[in-house]
């Protein structure tokens, strides 16, 4: 039997962007015909710091499911699932809850990122990895391919169900995190990392016109006043964008932009110039296939519902086997 991929995404945007792409898309796509993979559309973890922008959640899993499907995953492969239609992950979560001691969640790096983006101090946003837990060990998932950000998410998952499996026996495969090429892609604003939702964002459905723009606008080696300055590649996001994205057409050209660079005999502009054109060439087949899906939505949807009904039949087998291991099946 082929192992298992759960990874996921929030519908807090109706696109995917880089970050997004070389973090977790880009292996769900190299994985796809050695794994069985779900991939979950997480409604319910966009709800922890967007609660309050619910009318817009139809638009953005619809836009979400069209990037899985422009990036190259196939639905005669994967399943697709909606999270708010798999209530038997809920309840894991909560069985998995009463094993998780406070101060391990209180310690989530992500939560303290979270909150000091200005995000609610809800239960709901601390609960997150516990849901998140769930909704890995819920189909029983060997790999997550995720991106830096979600690491310490996917290894709260491994202990939890090693924690379950040595208290009530073995139902829950051990997961493994999978980090994509390029772990934490910095947004254009050079700070921190990519978001859907910190407005730093190159989308993988921006125009040709809004990429040029957003690269133009780009954060670069901030000390380089003029092109005969001797510049930073390391940890310039325009020479981290040219690495992640680059063809093997572009190569020669990205290694002597890095060599002019550093000597201060290339400007900026010329560079992102550059970029624009790798990044166009990245984006093209990916917009060309979003088009074709566009035009049937009807296809998308059913993709979706008929995924998500697959995924719950295995979310109702793995709630069978928690309830019958905790002695919570008086009934049966
Ligand atoms: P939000 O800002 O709303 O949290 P997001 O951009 O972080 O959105 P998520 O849906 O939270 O996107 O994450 C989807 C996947 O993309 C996760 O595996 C996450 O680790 C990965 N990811 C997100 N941003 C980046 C990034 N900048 N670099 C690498 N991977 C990323
Ligand atoms: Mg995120």
């Amino acid at each position: 039997m082929k192992k298992r991929i759960l990874t996921g995404d929030r519908p807090t945007s109706d696109s995917f962007h880089l970050g997004n792409y070389v973090g977790s898309l880009q292996n769900r796509v190299k994985l796809q015909d050695e794994y069985e993979t779900f991939i979950l559309i997480a409604d319910l973890h966009a709800l922890t710091t967007h609660f309050d922008r619910t009318d817009v959640l139809k638009e953005n899993i619809k836009g979400l499911m069209l990037g899985y499907l422009s990036v190259g995953l196939d639905p005669d492969k994967v399943t697709f699932c909606l999270q708010s239609g798999l209530p038997e992950t809920t309840e894991i979560a909560y069985y998995l809850s009463t094993l998780t001691p406070r101060a391990v969640i209180q310690r989530q790096p992500a939560l303290k990122e979270k909150l000091d983006q200005g995000n609610q101090d809800t239960v709901g946003l601390y609960y997150y990895p516990v849901l998140m837990a769930a909704d890995i060990l819920t189909p029983r998932a060997h790999l997550v391919p995720v991106g830096k950000d979600q690491k310490a998410h996917v290894e709260f998952a491994r202990d939890i169900a090693i924690k379950f499996n040595n208290l009530y026996g073995e139902v829950f495969p051990i997961p493994e995190p999978l980090i994509g090429e390029v772990p934490t892609l910095p947004g254009t604003d050079g700070a921190g990392k990519m978001g859907k939702s910190t407005g730093n964002a190159i989308y993988l459905t921006d125009s040709k016109e809004v990429v040029e723009k957003k690269v133009m606008g780009m954060y670069t080696d901030p000390n380089r006043t003029s092109p005969t300055v001797p510049g930073n590649v390391e940890g310039n996001p325009v020479f981290t964008y040219l690495d992640a994205f680059s063809d093997s057409s572009h190569q020669s050209q990205v290694t002597s932009y890095k060599e002019r660079y550093k000597e201060g005999t290339v400007g900026d502009v010329e560079v992102k110039k550059f970029l624009v054109e790798v990044l166009n060439t990245f984006l093209e087949p990916i917009r060309e296939r979003r088009k074709k899906y566009e035009e049937d939505p009807e296809l998308v949807e059913k993709i979706l519902k008929e995924g998500t009904q697959k995924a719950r039949i295995e979310a109702k087998k793995t709630l069978t086997e928690v309830k019958k291991a905790m002695k919570l099946n008086y009934f049966d």
